[in-house]
Parts: C-alpha cells; structure tokens; sequence
C-alpha cells in the first residue's frame, strides 16, 4: 500500500484502466497516510485554539503548539528564533516583506518565483546566474555596493528546473557582509530534511502542501527579533494583548503577533505530522529523476529546461520543451490517453520559464519559442512504471 492517498485508477479513452500517474508534485503533494491518519484523529476534539477554556478549546491549543515546537526542533532553531504558522510559502514572504526594518533592500535573482519575487518594496533582481560560483560572485558584488540593511532572498530548489542552489555559500556571502538570507525552501522541503544552521538561513518559508499535507498551512522560521519588532501582519484577536476602551491596542508578542484570527489547527499539525514523516521516508527519487532526465535526453523532440550544467544537483522536478506541440494539448493527451498527470505554463516563475524555453527552443532547432514548458514532477508514491509511461508516450 502506498504511504501516500492516491486517486486510485483512472480510465482511460480507450476504456482500459490505469494507476494515474501524478506526475506534478511540486505543485501540490498528494496527502501522507500518517498525515490524513493525524488528522482524523483530531476532527472529534475540535476547538478553538487559544481561545475557551474547555477540555477541548486546551487539547487543540496544546496540540497546535506542540505542532510549532515539531517544526522548531526538525529545523534547529535556536533561542532567537520564532515559528509563525502562515497559509503558505508566498504568505510567509509576504509576512517578512512586512517586517523588514526600514531602509531594508532586499536582494533576489529574477529566477524566482513570484512568491519570492513581487512581495518585496525594495528590491535588486539579480540577472540569472548560469553556475553556483556565478551567483556567489553576483551576490558578492551586490552587496559589497548595498551594504548592511540588506536582506538576501533566494530559493532553496527551483520549481522550474528543480536544481538546487548553494544556498549555504549564498548565506556566507550575505553574513561577510552584515546581511541577512531567507530561504524559499518550498520545492526543497518536499525533498530533504531542512535545517536552518545547514543552510545558513536566518529565515525559512515552505508550505503544508508541497510537503504531503492538506491545504492552508505554511510557515515563517527564523529569527524573531524582526518579527517581534514590526507591527501585526493582520490585526485583530489574537494578535492583541489588550484593547482599551479608547481604542488603544498593546499588541501580542511572540509568534502570536501575527497570526490574527482563530488559528489554522488542523493545518498546522498535518504540516508538522508530515515533516516529521518526511524525515524518515525513503523516496527513491533520485533513481527516478535520472530515469526520467536520461529518458527525455534520449528523445530528440524534447529539450530539458536547465540554468546551470546537466550535472548540477536537483529536485524530482524536469521541466522541458517539446517541438512542434501545444504544451497544453499535449497535457491534455497524457491524461486523457495514459492517466499522467503533468503541469504546463510558465509555474509562477515567468521570467526564468521564457528565458529557459527560449534557449531550449534555439538548441532544438525550433523556428518558434514555445510559450508554455512542461513540468514533471516526482515523489512519494511515483514509481518506474510512472516514469515509463511519461516516457514512451512522449515517444509517441
Ligand atoms: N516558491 C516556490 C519555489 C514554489 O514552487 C511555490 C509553489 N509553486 C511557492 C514558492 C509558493 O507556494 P504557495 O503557492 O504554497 O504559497
């Protein structure tokens, strides 16, 4: 049985029946057995976080708090850090956006994603790099002009290419010089225990679903002294510690501050039980993405999408070009014709998806630039077979 729920078989047009083959991932997890098992646990205590007195309205407070320590002690926090439970990745950035002190310029690479790439006032877009010493030498130079009230922002893994990015040699450069870096880890976590002190992060972002729980929960991690200093992201119950009759508002601290609104319970501890989970599941993913990236280079119609060499350390995430098809017929082919679930578009990273696609449309020869790439996508409960049927039908 798989550790994952999964839709079960699909028919196809020609009748048969087959295993769907979910192969977009990276854009939402399939939920975790032990997470949906987590949860329906909890439906019968339902109550209000925070708020009540009642055996229940306690469970659910302590049980959500106990969510916030799981999330604090996988990724290491220290005495200085603080966890806000948000709705998702592009939430949490949104969030920090808000917390900056004055003055602060964020630094960032145009192949972000736009959760990483629109929240920020301030803001240098680095031009892509095209290797890891590249962006270190990119960002050196930045911040050797910016100076200290800098914040550097970088993606983990792109949901693009799935290559990662040497985020740790990133973080040194911002510390040299007094700034710091928050780690996009949406498309990492799914993928590798992450670890604030590994990755020199002074603030993390990922979202419940992209880690096999259930919609709504994200979360900020990092370092609270920022977050404890700005004004609530929302305000309203339970980001304040008292109203006076004039209107006066003293508000919360602690991660409290800014998670007005009766608290997301059921998120938090599906997205705490399923990191936890994640820690000790094996994925067999990298034998799955070489089989897939040797697949399609063996395909001559098809260009994988990539920033840095093919050798360069990845994510189960293949994005590629396919010529003289319409990505989004082509989508739909594989699923009406052979249960594969793919994505097309440009996935919220349109400046990195056009360039990629121009450059993969030049190698194959094309005459036109696709305007959309094709994402596969892998993970807990993708297997082979998966993999093969991607793979021959777009031999076909
Ligand atoms: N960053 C990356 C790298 C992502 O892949 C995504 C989701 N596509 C996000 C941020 C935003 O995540 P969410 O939609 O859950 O806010």
């Amino acid at each position: 049985m798989s550790i994952v729920l999964s839709p079960g078989d699909v028919k196809l047009r020609d009748g048969r029946s087959v295993d769907f083959a979910n192969l977009d991932i990276a854009a939402t997890a399939p939920c975790l057995r032990v997470v949906a098992d987590a949860v329906a646990e909890l439906l019968p205590f339902y109550g209000s976080v925070h708020r009540g007195a009642g055996a229940l309205s306690e469970r659910c407070t302590r049980e959500y708090e106990q969510a916030r320590e799981t999330v604090a002690d996988l990724l290491g926090c220290g005495a200085g850090d603080t966890v806000v439970f948000t709705r998702n990745t592009t939430d949490a950035f949104n969030l920090l956006a808000r917390a900056l002190p004055a003055g602060t310029t964020v630094v960032t690479f145009d192949t972000e994603h736009h959760a990483n790439l629109l929240p920020w006032a301030d803001v240098v877009r680095l031009p892509a790099p095209r290797s890891a010493e590249e962006a270190v030498a990119s960002l050196t130079r930045c911040l050797y002009n910016t100076g200290k009230s800098t914040l550097v922002s970088v993606t983990a893994a792109s949901n693009v290419t799935g290559e990662l990015w040497p985020v740790a040699r990133l973080a040194a450069v911002a510390h040299r010089f007094g700034a710091r870096i928050a780690v996009d880890a949406a498309q990492l976590a799914p993928h590798a225990p992450v670890s604030l002190a590994e990755l020199g992060a002074d603030y993390v972002a990922f979202s419940g679903h992209k880690i096999y729980a259930p919609f709504g929960a994200g979360v900020l991690v990092g370092r609270a002294d920022w977050l404890d200093a700005a004004e609530p992201y929302l305000a309203g119950g339970g980001a304040s510690a008292n109203v006076a009759a004039d209107g006066t508002v003293r508000w919360a601290t602690g991660p409290a501050r800014h998670e007005a609104g009766t608290p997301n319970l059921l998120g938090a501890v599906a997205l705490a039980t399923a990191l936890r989970a994640l820690h000790d599941a094996d994925t067999h993913e990298q034998a799955l993405v070489n089989r897939l990236r040797a697949g399609l280079a063996g395909l001559p119609h098809v260009e994988e999408l990539r920033l840095f060499g093919p050798e360069a350390p990845r994510v189960g995430i293949v994005s590629f070009a396919v010529a003289g098809e319409d990505p989004g017929e082509l989508a739909v082919r594989l699923g009406r014709d052979h249960g594969i679930g793919v994505r097309t578009g440009l996935f919220c990273a349109h400046p990195l998806t056009r360039r990629l696609l121009a450059e993969a449309a030049t190698r194959l020869g094309a005459v036109d630039v696709p305007t959309q790439a094709v994402r596969a996508s892998l993970g807990l409960g993708t297997t082979a077979e998966h993999v093969d049927r991607l793979l021959a039908a777009l031999d076909r």
